[in-house]
């Protein structure tokens, strides 16, 4: 018998195979919404301005490629503290690596979980980013599940959520979205978030908060509040932070991990903690990319200008929001989501009827990518929702 008969055959991933059908088909008016990066009006994902200045100094002043350390590059993970916590946090009881990407920083996050407290459960909010099952299954971890969102009438599940961790015990692990949820786009406002975190608090339930579009949903400080909010209520957290989005990074796979600690004197121990487990997965984290954002955000006019670059591709998103919602019907609530998706309460054989008759390429879920169409197509697109449903 073969070693490998063991192995089932595993489906390919729905999102990678619906890019072929777009790339073969030949209709010129075809849309992509399926592939969750950002484009432009153009349809581009270019390399960021500011990035690719970054990348270019970076070039001719690296004079060496010898190895980090499991941490990655520390001037980076310091910068990335400060974009994502601000003054909120409490510098003393926070300690961070490098990871390859937020996906990374969720694998160790889950894997220091379950080297602390083995088997834990996990409390998710679905529908969720498909990853995020599997990486905490990895690690050993138990999910659970409840109800984040009802996509008939397009609202946030509140009271379930609610409902759901009010049954949670200390010593569970609640993950949420930092902002911009995938695939939804319905996020906490900061009532909702001061809630549960006071009840993660008064319950002694651990927060898991995967923050991995900030800056693309209202506002830099905007889509830190409810992750600052919770660090701020509770003890003792975990933060996944991926740059992959708000810098255009993606294969750089550029992330970080976070953890807030009770006490500054446990700090160390749990990043030694990260570290060794950092090691027997990656050893080291990739680092041009994180060497070109620590230097972009060294320069305060690269700053500026990663900025300027980054308002414009939230207003993008925003203004293709408004001019979606303005058609009503199927898009009514897309204007109050955020970030790059939506998830539309479209059924499977109507995903179908716009791919087949509307060249609309989108996933079977409904979920659509806020960045595939522009304030012009955005009506085209509005047209064949409402010829389909
Ligand atoms: N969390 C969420 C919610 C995501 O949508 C993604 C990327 N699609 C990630 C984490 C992982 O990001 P990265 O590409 O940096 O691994």
């Amino acid at each position: 018998m073969s070693f490998f008969a063991p192995l089932r055959p595993q489906p390919a991933d729905a999102l990678l195979a619906l890019i072929g059908l777009y790339r073969d088909d030949p209709r010129p008016q075809k849309l992509d919404l399926g592939v969750g990066v950002y484009r432009d009006d153009d349809g581009h994902t270019p390399v960021m301005r500011s990035v690719k200045a970054a990348e270019r100094r970076l070039l001719e002043s690296q004079d060496s490629k010898s190895y980090l350390g499991p941490e990655g590059n520390v001037a980076f993970t310091r910068h990335m503290a400060k974009l994502a916590f601000g003054t909120a946090v409490d510098a003393a009881r926070l300690t961070g690596v490098q990871t390859p990407g937020g996906t990374g920083a969720l694998r160790l996050a889950a894997e220091l979980i379950a080297a602390s407290r083995p088997g834990a459960r996990v409390f998710v909010g679905t529908p969720t980013w498909p990853n995020h099952p599997p990486v905490m299954a990895a690690a050993g971890l138990k999910v659970e599940t409840f109800r984040h969102f009802d996509v008939a009438s397009q609202r946030l599940c509140f009271d379930e959520m609610m409902a759901a961790l009010d049954k949670a015990v200390a010593g569970d692990v609640v993950l949420l979205h930092g902002c911009c949820h995938n695939p939804t786009g319905a996020d906490l406002n900061l009532e909702q978030w001061a809630a549960v975190a006071e009840l993660m608090q008064a319950r002694g339930l651990f927060p898991l908060l995967d923050l991995a579009y900030q800056g693309l949903g209202q506002g830099m400080e905007e889509d830190a509040a409810g992750v600052r909010l919770v660090l701020q209520r509770c003890p003792e957290a975990l933060v996944a932070y991926s740059c992959d989005k708000n810098f255009g990074v993606y294969r750089e796979r550029v992330g970080a991990l976070f953890a807030q600690v009770a006490d500054g004197a446990d700090a160390e121990r749990v990043n030694s903690n990260m570290l060794l487990l950092a090691r027997a997965n990656w050893s080291m984290p990739p680092d041009h990319g994180a060497a070109a954002i620590a230097l972009l955000l060294d320069d305060p006019a690269l700053t500026a200008d990663w900025k300027v670059e980054l308002d414009q591709m939230r207003d993008r998103l925003r203004a293709v929001r408004r001019a979606l919602a303005s058609h009503g019907g199927a898009l009514a609530h897309v204007n109050e989501q955020h970030g790059m998706f939506s998830l539309l309460p479209l059924s499977p054989p109507v995903v179908a009827r716009l791919r087949t008759e509307h060249a609309v390429y989108m996933a079977g879920s409904g979920r659509i990518n806020i960045a595939g169409l522009t304030v012009e197509t955005a009506s085209r697109f509005a047209q064949a929702v409402a010829a389909c449903v």
